[in-house]
C-alpha cells in the first residue's frame, strides 16, 4: 500500500490512483475500525453489493464466526488471515484477507480480499491424497523410504521405521543413513550412500541386493529397488527406495537347488534308464543312460515325443502304455522288445508310474527301463544247460540201472554155480580148487553188493525209491542185521553189544531201507575195527522218534573227512583205510534212506579211538499225510 501510495504520489494524480483502485482485479476495501469507507468494483462483486450498499457497513458483519477470527481482521499492522464471509445472497465463500494500515496511526486500514475457495478445495484434495498415499505406503509390507537431494530421509513407511530401523518415523525424518548404525553398519552405509549419489547423478533406477540387520536383530537379505523423483520441471529432488525381503525366498531357492542337485545326482547315478513325460507324451527330462540308448543328448530329448525318437509302431506302443498309467493312476510293469535308432534291438523291462504333483494331480508319466536282454539270454542258457544236465543225468542213471540189472543175472549164475561147485554136488574139489571156487563166490557176492548199491543210488537220484511202510519191531530189525554180520564179527573176534534204553519198540517205517541202514552202519563198524575190538548198538527213545547209535572202537575218521564220507564213492583216502574193501556208496545210501524217513544222520569220531554213527527215525512216518508215499 505504501508502494501504491508512493506510485500515486509520483503520478500526483488522484484520478489515476482511483482508476487503479477501481480496476484492480483483487477486492479492496478501505475501512475505519471495520466501517467500510470505500470498496472497489471487485469488492462489490465479491460481496454482492454495489458501492453505495457497501459503504457504511461494518466489514465484521460479513465475517462468519466471532472472537479470534474477527479480531484478526483489524490488526495493528500488516497481517494475513483466512476467513469465511457471507455474500449478499447469503452464500459463504472462503477468502484470504491481507490487511495494512493506510494512516500512520492505523485508524484507516485497507483490506485486500481474495476468494480462495478453489485454492482451499485444491489444498484439501492434496491433503486427502497425501493421507491416502501415507496409508497406502503403510499398508505395503515392503519397507519404503524417500530422501532429498542431500540424502536426508524425508519420509518412510511403517515397515521401514518399525521392521528395519526400529524407531518411529518422526525420529527417522531429517536423519541420514549414517545415523542408524545399529541397523546399517557404517561401512555398509558408505556403500549405500555411494549408490544413492550415483543414482542422483545419473537419474533413472537402480537395483541391487544387500544384507541388513533388521530391528529384531536378525539379518535379512533384501533387493533394493530405487528410483529418482523429480519436480515438475524434471529436476531431481531425491530418491525413493523400496526394499523387497528375499531371505526366505533365497533359503527356499537354496534348498530347492540342493534337492534338485541331489535328484540330478541320483538320476545320473541310476544304472537304469529314467525318463518322464507330460500328459501329451512330451519328454520333460531323462537321465544319461536313456540319452545314451536313444543316441540323443539329454537336453535335446526335452520337448520331443516318442514319435521323434522311435519308429511309428514303437512310439504308438509307448504312447498306449503311458496313457494306461495316466488314466488308471496306477503303475505298471512291462517287458518289451525295442528297436533303437542305432539299430540295436533290446529286451526292456519297464516300470511306468503316473507322475504326480504334491497335490496328487497327475501331470504325466515316469518310466524306468532296464535292458534285460543279457539277463534273459543268460537265464535261457542256464535253463537249457539245466535241462541238458538233467537229461544227461537221467540217461546216465537209467544206463547204470539197466547195466546193473543186466549184470545181476550172469552174476547170480556165477555165485550160484560157484556155491554148487563148493558144496561138491558135482564132484569133490581138491583144496586148491575149493579155495578158488570160494574166491569166485566171495568176489561175485561183493560185486553183487556193489551193483545193488549202484541201483539204489540211481533210484534215489531218479526219485524212484518207493517206501513200503510196515509195522516193524526195531529191536528185531537190529538183531536181524547183527545175525547177518555175526560171522564177519567172529572172524575178527569183535564183540557186538546191544543197549536197549527205549520203552517201546514198534514203529511204522520202510523196513527194507532202515534194515539196509543198520546193515551198512554195523557192517562198517566191524569192517573198520581192529580184531578184538567191540561194536555197541544203542537204542534211545524220545517222544516220537527212535535214536539209534552204532559205536565202534575202530580206526576212527579224520575230522576233515566227517562230512564228505556221506558223498557217493567217497572213501577216506589213507594208508590205513585203503586196506579195507568197499565202494563208498554205503553211507550215501544211509543218509538218503534216513532223510526220506524225515530223520537225520550224524557222526562223531576220533582217529584211532573209534566212531559213533547215529540216526533218528520217526516212529510213525505214515501218519504224516504230507509225506509222499513214493519218493
Ligand atoms: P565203504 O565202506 O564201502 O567204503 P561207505 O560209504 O560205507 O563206503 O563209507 C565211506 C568211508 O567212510 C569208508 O571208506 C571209510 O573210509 C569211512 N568209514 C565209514 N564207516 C566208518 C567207521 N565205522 N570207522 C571208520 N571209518 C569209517
Amino acid at each position: 500500500m505504501k508502494d501504491l501510495r508512493k506510485n500515486s504520489q509520483q503520478c500526483d494524480n488522484d484520478d489515476r490512483y482511483h482508476m487503479l483502485f477501481e480496476r484492480a482485479s483483487s477486492a479492496i476495501v478501505i475501512h475505519r475500525e471495520g466501517q467500510i469507507l470505500d470498496a472497489n468494483a471487485s469488492a462489490c462483486e465479491l460481496f454482492g453489493y454495489n458501492s453505495e450498499g457497501l459503504k457504511g457497513q461494518d466489514l465484521l458483519s460479513f465475517v462468519e464466526g466471532s472472537g479470534e477470527e474477527i479480531r484478526n481482521i483489524i490488526p495493528n499492522g500488516t497481517s494475513r488471515s483466512e476467513l469465511r464471509i457471507q455474500k449478499a445472497d447469503s452464500t459463504l465463500i472462503d477468502v484470504e484477507v491481507s490487511s495494512f494500515n493506510i494512516d500512520d496511526d492505523g485508524s484507516v486500514q485497507g483490506a485486500i480480499i481474495r476468494d480462495i475457495t478453489e485454492f482451499l478445495d485444491a489444498r484439501k484434495t492434496l491433503q486427502d491424497n497425501l493421507r491416502f498415499i501415507g496409508t497406502l505406503l503403510d499398508t505395503i509390507p515392503s519397507p519404503i523410504y524417500y530422501k532429498d537431494r542431500n540424502n536426508v530421509y524425508i519420509g518412510c513407511n511403517k515397515a521401514f521405521s518399525k521392521d528395519i530401523i526400529g524407531v518411529p518415523k518422526e525420529d527417522i525424518i531429517g536423519k541420514n543413513l549414517f545415523d542408524f548404525s545399529h541397523a546399517i553398519p557404517l561401512d555398509t552405509a558408505s556403500v549405500y550412500h555411494k549408490f544413492d549419489m550415483e543414482l542422483m547423478l545419473k537419474g533413472g533406477t537402480q537395483r541391487y541386493e544387500g544384507t541388513v540387520r533388521k530391528a529384531d536383530g536378525k539379518a535379512g537379505d533384501f533387493i533394493f529397488n530405487k528410483a529418482v523423483y523429480t519436480d515438475y520441471t524434471g529436476k531431481i529432488n531425491g530418491i525413493v527406495g523400496v526394499m523387497l525381503e528375499v531371505t526366505d525366498y533365497k533359503k527356499a531357492v537354496q534348498s530347492l537347488l540342493e534337492k534338485t542337485s541331489l535328484l540330478e545326482g541320483l538320476l545320473r547315478s541310476v544304472p537304469d534308464m529314467v525318463f518322464f513325460k507330460d500328459r501329451k507324451g512330451v519328454y520333460l527330462g531323462s537321465n544319461p543312460v536313456f540319452s545314451e540308448y536313444v543316441g540323443i543328448p539329454m537336453d535335446d530329448i526335452i520337448g520331443k515325443t516318442d514319435f521323434e525318437l522311435f519308429d511309428q509302431e514303437t512310439a504308438e506302443f509307448f504312447r498306449e502304455k503311458d496313457r494306461a498309467v495316466i488314466e488308471s493312476g496306477s503303475s505298471r510293469r512291462n517287458e518289451e522288445w525295442v528297436d533303437y535308432p542305432d539299430g540295436s534291438r533290446v529286451l526292456l523291462e519297464t516300470f511306468k508310474a503316473p507322475l504326480r504333483m504334491p497335490d496328487g494331480n497327475i501331470i504325466g508319466s515316469l518310466g524306468i527301463g532296464r535292458d534285460i536282454t543279457g539277463r534273459k539270454l543268460a537265464e535261457h542258457s542256464i535253463l537249457e544247460a539245466k535241462i541238458a544236465a538233467e537229461v544227461a543225468n537221467r540217461t546216465k542213471n537209467e544206463f547204470i540201472a539197466n547195466m546193473s540189472h543186466e549184470l545181476r543175472t550172469p552174476l547170480n549164475s556165477i555165485i550160484g554155480f560157484s556155491d554148487v561147485l563148493a558144496e561138491g554136488i558135482s564132484g569133490d574139489l581138491n583144496n586148491e580148487q575149493a579155495r578158488y571156487v570160494s574166491h569166485i563166490s566171495n568176489s561175485g557176492k561183493h560185486l553183487l553188493g556193489i551193483i545193488n548199491s549202484i541201483i539204489d543210488i540211481s533210484k534215489i537220484e531218479n526219485g524212484k525209491v518207493e517206501l513200503y511202510y510196515e509195522l516193524v519191531d526195531i529191536i528185531d530189525l537190529i538183531n536181524e542185521s547183527i545175525d547177518l554180520l555175526t560171522p564177519l564179527a567172529e572172524q575178527k573176534s569183535i564183540v557186538i553189544q546191544v543197549e536197549d534204553r527205549s520203552a517201546s519198540r514198534m514203529c511204522i517205517i520202510g523196513k527194507t531201507q532202515i534194515s539196509q541202514v543198520l546193515y551198512n552202519l554195523i557192517g562198517n563198524a566191524i569192517k573198520f575195527t581192529h580184531p578184538g575190538g567191540s561194536v555197541t548198538i544203542t537204542i534211545d527213545e524220545e517222544e516220537d522218534v527212535f535214536s539209534i547209535s552204532v559205536t565202534d572202537t575202530g580206526i576212527g575218521i579224520p575230522h576233515d573227512h566227517l562230512e564228505d564220507i556221506f558223498l557217493p564213492f567217497k572213501q577216506v583216502d589213507s594208508q590205513k583205510s585203503r586196506r579195507y574193501s568197499g565202494t563208498g556208496l554205503g553211507l550215501a545210501l544211509v543218509r538218503e534212506f534216513v532223510e526220506i524217513h524225515g530223520g537225520h544222520v550224524k557222526v562223531e569220531s576220533e582217529p584211532e579211538k573209534g566212531s559213533t554213527f547215529s540216526f533218528t527215525v520217526p516212529k510213525k512216518v505214515t501218519k504224516n499225510e504230507d509225506r509222499p508215499k513214493s519218493l
